[in-house]
């Protein structure tokens, strides 16, 4: 897309508020507002959340007058779907594009124990670490609530064709989280509540870069939901290379508030470590890993990272990996290696709105 129909875009899109950002008692004092009774709220949102209906005018059991004041003051599709890609292991890929025409990327991967969609919570990221396609192009605005609620409620929308469910939520797409942390809290509760998308707590996951006072700010709301840290290094020299963010908020800090969090809350941290060959992933650095956070509640997630085209860093091949997570193991640290999903569609973080972008650009 050129920039002046970008622009064209932004002046035509709604002013409307998407109505996926109100939580119940919003809505409640909306409908009050308007003279309305308070129960519709539960109608509505069972318009919105279980039978997912597309436009106001299906939510029949309201009065047209209703439905057009909804539909005068919100706005209930966000998102148009421009990519949709089914992997043939079934992970699904989606481009969606905004009211302003950014686009985003969410994921849906298939597991054993049920469907998991990764949410994208920013337009582009700050954050700017070395090894993501995401950072290429800077920030350019961050995602209102109900529009990261809207990925989870249009992905639910594919996959009731084939009358599947969306069972866990993890805050892993493009964006930092916590750097938008007002709107992701929103969303938080929005899908846990049972009258939302009802996802459970411990169904969901957030994980950030190591934005130090957010994190103690997560621990003090008591959510009972999973949280990670992407850490992908052993020490503060490999993580500064690595992850410019540890420049800000160095290692030790890192560390003492996730401590915090772990006292605070009693749960246990997932560590994700991006294994980059001949940088992180070598046997000394599972050993001073090992040393980093032994003693703490903690599991450690690999990930094998794809290649990455605009970056130098390649692959560690699988002999190697086995080795580092065997390394971690001897030395009684928890770990998995994350399965890879995805291969043969551009599952990597950012690759596909990378795509676009050089798309837009030719
Ligand atoms: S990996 Fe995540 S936090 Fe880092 S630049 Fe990419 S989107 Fe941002």
């Amino acid at each position: 897309m050129d920039n002046q129909t970008k622009k064209q875009k932004q002046t035509e899109a709604t002013e409307n508020p998407s109505i996926y950002s109100l939580q119940l008692d919003e809505m409640k004092e909306w409908l009050v507002e308007k003279g309305e009774k308070p129960f519709r709220v539960k109608q509505i949102f069972e318009w919105l959340y279980e039978k997912r209906v597309t436009s106001f005018e299906d939510m029949t059991n309201l009065s047209k007058k209703l439905r057009e004041q909804l539909a005068q003051s919100f706005s209930l599709t966000t998102l148009k779907t421009v990519i949709q890609q089914t992997s043939n292991d079934g992970t699904m890929k989606f481009l969606f594009e905004l009211q302003d025409g950014y686009t985003i990327e969410t994921v849906l991967m298939r597991h054993e124990y049920g469907n998991s969609i990764c949410v994208t919570t920013q337009v582009g990221c700050r954050i700017g670490c070395t090894f993501c396609a995401s950072t290429l192009g800077g920030l350019k605005r961050n995602l209102e609530a109900g529009e990261i609620v809207a990925q989870v409620v249009k992905v639910q929308q594919a996959l009731d064709e084939t009358n599947e469910r969306v069972s866990s939520v993890v805050i892993m797409g493009i964006g930092e989280p916590f750097d938008n942390y007002g709107e992701m809290l929103s969303f938080l509760k929005i899908i846990n509540h049972d009258l939302g998308l009802n996802i459970g707590a411990r169904h969901i996951t957030v994980s950030t870069s190591g934005i130090i006072p957010k994190i103690y700010q997560f621990a003090d709301e008591q959510m009972q939901i999973n949280f990670a840290v992407s850490l992908h290094a052993p020490n503060t020299e490999i993580r500064s290379k690595l992850m410019p963010i540890n420049r800000a908020y160095k290692l030790p800090d890192l560390m003492k508030s996730i401590e915090y969090y772990i006292n605070k809350t009693g749960r246990r941290v997932t560590f994700e470590y991006g294994l980059f060959g001949g940088v992180n992933d070598q046997v000394e650095h599972a050993e001073e890993l090992a040393k980093l956070i032994g003693h703490i509640k903690c599991h450690v997630n690999l990930i094998p990272v794809n290649y990455v085209p605009e970056r130098n860093y390649v692959r560690t091949p699988k002999d190697q990996i086995f080795l580092f997570a065997q390394t971690l193991k001897d030395k009684g640290v928890n770990v998995t290696i994350r399965r890879e999903q995805g291969h043969d569609i551009d599952a990597a973080c950012g690759q596909l709105r990378a795509k676009e972008r050089q798309d837009e650009t030719r």
